[in-house]
């Protein structure tokens, strides 16, 4: 069942899906796309990617530090998603702090790719997209920060979109790298991303970076207009075959419908990497300051204050998170501060003018999310490795755009293969609208 009809459901009926779904929950304990189910309210029930605060929920972020914290306020998408009559439901296994590309970072145990047990669901809103597309979810909530709503949508087979950095309010949302973070849907298809993007986005005191803008996509979704849409030939030629094939059944499917493909090309996204890289370990460093055992979550005592914080820290985080504190603490210091991080600003602006560039000719540009299908366990157990597998997600993040992923193909062993559409910064209506001739 999706949002859409869902949403038009009655109460006694509500109840009966919430008890389908726990019951499907409970029969695929495997699957652990779920910290833990729960319901607040009588809605249509949305999955809540556990970095996202629900007024006396317990919220981890996928982090032991965090075990036995309880969300004393509702983060702000949670009070809207109420406003439309949806209900929290459940918490989603992810990265720690939404650390990585896989959530074999999580704290709480890996989560299976619902379509082969032996592969990850993507990462880091791996529970929320495992959950989705094994059918134990109608709709879910993740963030992405560098992908981690498109990326694991692209590996289950679902939509997942990043709006706008702006358009949805943070405020609720456990920072990574703030200046990155979007929260986002991931859904069945895109008409019921559509309707959550609308439910969650729009303007919201509290978040100063919110871009206050109100505008909502669903009343003039229209898969009728006729679009320029960007392709990229060179900057997919280290994608995997899979990739490849469904990049070019794609482009078929939109000249089908009617839209003019052009030729762009972008800058070799290695610098995407790295300025990334340097920008989100910055600014998780700083972030993740907060967590000394002092205010939040659990606390290891030590001999004396100083004694606390490294024990608590010692315990809490988990390597990942260990090792973009430390590479996080070196960018900022003292003489490698113009080297590294004033540098990765630099180039970040470099990718926002290309993005800019390529906009004044096209309405949308056709990405791929990842190299290659979901990976195996373990696969992308190098940080290297892994950090190299983000190189089709950062740079939207990076210059702030808008972009929505979504199945294309499965490729011989059945695993879904899923592309990106990319806008320009506040056009979600147009990145809506095309995404439909790629249903
Ligand atoms: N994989 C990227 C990282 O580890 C993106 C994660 C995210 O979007 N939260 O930083």
């Amino acid at each position: 069942i999706t949002l859409k009809e869902a949403l038009k459901l009655n109460k006694d009926e509500l109840n009966n899906l919430k008890n389908d779904l726990k019951a499907k929950i409970d029969a695929r304990p495997e699957l652990n796309a779920y910290i833990d189910v729960k319901s607040m309210g009588e809605g249509v029930p949305i999955a809540i990617k556990d970095n996202i605060q629900v007024k006396e929920w317990s919220v981890t972020s996928g982090s032991k530090i965090l075990q036995g914290y309880i969300a004393p306020y509702n983060a702000t998408v949670i009070e809207k998603l109420q406003d439309a009559g949806l209900s929290p439901f459940g918490r989603t296994n992810m990265d720690e702090f939404a650390m990585g590309s896989t959530t074999e970072s999580s704290f709480y145990g890996k989560t299976q790719n619902p379509h082969a047990s032996d592969r990850v669901p993507g990462g880091s809103s791996g529970g929320s997209a495992a959950a989705v597309g094994a059918g134990v979810a109608i709709a879910a909530l993740g963030s992405d920060t560098g992908g981690s709503i498109r990326q694991p949508a692209a590996f289950c087979g679902i939509v997942g979109m990043k709006p706008t950095y702006g358009r949805v309010s943070r405020y609720g949302l456990g920072a990574y790298a703030s200046s990155l973070d979007q929260i986002g849907p991931m859904t069945q298809n895109v008409e019921d991303a559509a309707i959550l993007y609308d439910i969650i986005s729009g303007s919201d005191p509290k978040d100063s970076t919110n871009a206050q803008k109100n505008d909502k996509v669903v009343p003039h979704l229209n898969s009728d207009r006729k679009l320029r849409i960007a392709v990229l030939p060179k900057y997919i030629e280290n994608a995997s075959q899979d990739v490849k094939d469904a990049y070019a059944k794609a482009i078929e499917a939109l000249q089908s419908s009617g839209h003019e493909i052009i030729e762009k090309e972008m800058m070799d996204a290695k610098y995407d990497i790295s300025a990334y890289y340097i920008t989100a370990t910055a600014e998780a460093a700083t972030n993740l300051g907060r967590y000394d055992g002092i205010r939040y979550g659990n606390r290891v005592e030590g001999a004396n204050l100083e004694e606390t914080y490294y024990n608590t820290r010692s315990e809490g985080f988990g390597n990942e998170v260990k090792r973009r504190i430390l590479l996080g603490n070196f960018v900022l210091s003292s003489g490698y501060y113009e080297a590294y991080y004033v540098k990765a600003q630099k180039t970040r602006h470099m990718i926002k003018d290309e993005y800019n560039k390529i906009f004044e000719d096209v309405d949308l540009i056709l990405s791929p999310v990842a190299p290659t299908v979901a990976p195996k366990f373990g696969e992308l157990a190098n940080p290297m490795d892994m950090y190299l597998s983000d190189i089709y997600t950062i740079s939207v993040n990076l210059a702030g755009l808008p972009a929505l992923s979504l199945p294309i193909m499965k490729n011989s062993e059945g695993m879904p293969v899923g592309l990106q559409l990319i806008a320009a910064a506040y056009d979600e209506q147009t990145l809506f609208d095309g995404s439909l001739s790629l249903e």
